[in-house]
């Protein structure tokens, strides 16, 4: 008999049979890893809320439910019918006798993947002989602030989702169906990767899924929505390089087909112009930072992002570079040490602060919130941010973009024989993790120092890449091989 297939599978399913597919050889999904430490962390705080409630080792379809008139609940309760096998965060049988299906998540609010596991959860349920009363999504309260100790009553906010559940529930048959039917093939299912790929989650198996597809391929146009993707499919277009430029509305669009007709880095004209305000002299700028579900520091809200490491380069106008950067204690808020390094480190000029997206912006000014002393100098030195990312989005495409202008993607298509070898911490959700790891003394104290460095070493290559991208970026304009742009 075949064996069970999982909830994670039957969501996998939802996005892409493909997907399920390639989830069937037992292949571990790599997941989000602040995201599923969060989540076990959370189901783990119910137990505060329900501390008579056993732990349900029982599997198949018999639930150690307490009989109605008798209020009880039961947590991470496993539950095998219908060819699927789910885990059941919490299952309560409250005082009127309905039984209260609870559905632990990690996110500020209930969005679409929530609701399919209740549906699922929900039909699984009715389908073993129970009756669901309701269904409770439970999520981090934003607005809770934390004391000195964490209070899982307040923590938790429940929401009511028994109607999108029962909606969705209709559904659930056919979804397990076609699952089944892809586990029992025995070829994979033809599914072209597409804008899909990405919604509601990013598909852990994209760059294996397009390794084989050209620079060129449609699917690598910036900014391409499902709809369009599917019109220009239907239309039998395969290459950015067959659409008219007069159809692409976007910069960034129009910018990757030039690149690709030539077979080249395309720029614009006005680049040089327009890198007129980054510099030298500059500083490059990058932070690491968490958002914890579950706040760790006191007077922290559930996703308040707390940034934890500065990384700065400094360019000269003679051309030389020089490195600083802080990294916070792991056992208090950092964020006033942080502010007040940083203010020391970058305030005393006004020399631009280029930075790579929105994302140190919106960072400062969190920190001029939270620290009203310093809000004066914080808000001044974000007047003198330049995004680098925004710039490159309207002015540059080079083929091996293919689609992405993270850093990871666009500085070591821009800048020869850079890349991000050699790194211990290799990704930001690594790096919050670890932190978080350390923060709440999970961590043995003696890695401590060898992860800090891990940590420093993998911010700076993000503030060197900065630096090189920028110099590769003046190259190009300096070079003459930047065309005319699109008016
Ligand atoms: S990358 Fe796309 S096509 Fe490939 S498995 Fe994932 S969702 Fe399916």
């Amino acid at each position: 008999m075949a064996a069970p297939l999982s909830a994670a599978q039957i969501e996998a399913s939802l996005q892409c049979e493909l997907r399920l597919w390639k989830r069937l050889d037992g292949r571990e999904p790599p997941s989000d890893p602040v995201a599923s430490a969060e989540l076990d962390r959370l189901r783990a705080g119910l137990r505060a809320l329900y501390p008579e409630a056993p732990d349900a080792p029982a599997s198949g379809s018999a639930l150690p439910l307490p009989e109605a008139g008798t209020p009880a609940a039961v947590l991470g309760a496993q539950l095998s019918v219908a060819g699927v096998s789910v885990r059941l965060d919490l299952l309560e049988r409250r005082e009127d006798g309905r039984l209260v299906l609870g559905l632990v998540d990690s996110e500020t609010r209930v969005r679409d993947p929530l609701v399919d596991r209740a549906a699922l959860q929900f039909y699984l349920l009715e389908y073993a002989g129970f009756e669901v009363g309701s269904v409770e999504a439970l999520l981090p309260d934003p607005k809770y602030v934390r004391d000195e100790e964490l209070d899982w009553q307040s923590l938790f906010r429940r929401i009511d989702i028994t109607r999108q559940a029962r909606l969705i529930a209709g559904d659930v048959p056919g979804d397990l169906a076609r699952a089944a039917a892809v586990a029992a093939a025995e070829s994979p299912p033809a599914v072209e990767p597409s804008p899909h790929c990405r919604r509601p989650s990013p598909c852990e198996f994209w760059t294996e899924c397009t390794a084989a597809r050209k620079d060129d391929w449609i699917g690598h146009l910036p900014r391409l929505r499902p709809p369009r993707y599917q019109a220009l499919r239907e239309l039998g277009v395969e290459s950015i390089a067959q659409l008219d430029e007069a159809e692409l509305q976007v910069a960034s669009q129009r910018n990757a087909r030039r690149a690709l007709l030539a077979g080249a880095t395309f720029a614009r004209d006005d680049l040089g112009r327009r890198l007129a305000g980054f510099g030298p002299p500059a500083h490059f700028l990058d932070f690491e930072a968490v958002s914890p579900a579950v706040p760790v520091f006191e007077a922290t809200r559930p996703f308040e992002v707390v940034p934890f490491l500065w990384s700065a380069h400094s360019l000269d106008r003679r051309g030389e570079l020089r490195h600083r950067d802080w990294i916070g204690p792991e056992d208090r808020d950092p964020r006033p040490g942080l502010a007040r390094t940083l203010l020391d480190a970058l305030g005393g000029d006004d020399a631009p602060i280029v930075v790579y997206s929105g994302f140190e912006a919106e960072t400062i000014e969190g920190l001029a919130t939270a620290l009203p002393d310093l809000a004066g100098e914080l808000r001044r030195l974000a007047g003198r941010l330049r995004d680098l990312l925004a710039l490159v989005r309207e002015t540059v495409y080079a083929p091996g973009f293919r689609g992405s202008f993270s850093l990871k993607r666009v500085a070591p298509a821009l800048v020869a024989g850079f890349d991000y070898a050699g790194l211990e911490v290799a990704d930001g959700g690594t790096a919050a993790s670890s932190f978080l790891e350390l923060a709440r003394a999970e961590k043995r104290p003696e890695g401590a120092p060898e992860l800090c460095a891990a940590l420093r070493a993998y911010c700076a290559r993000d503030t060197l890449a900065l630096v090189e991208l920028l110099g590769a970026l003046r190259r190009l304009a300096d070079s003459g091989a930047s065309r005319p742009g699109p008016p």
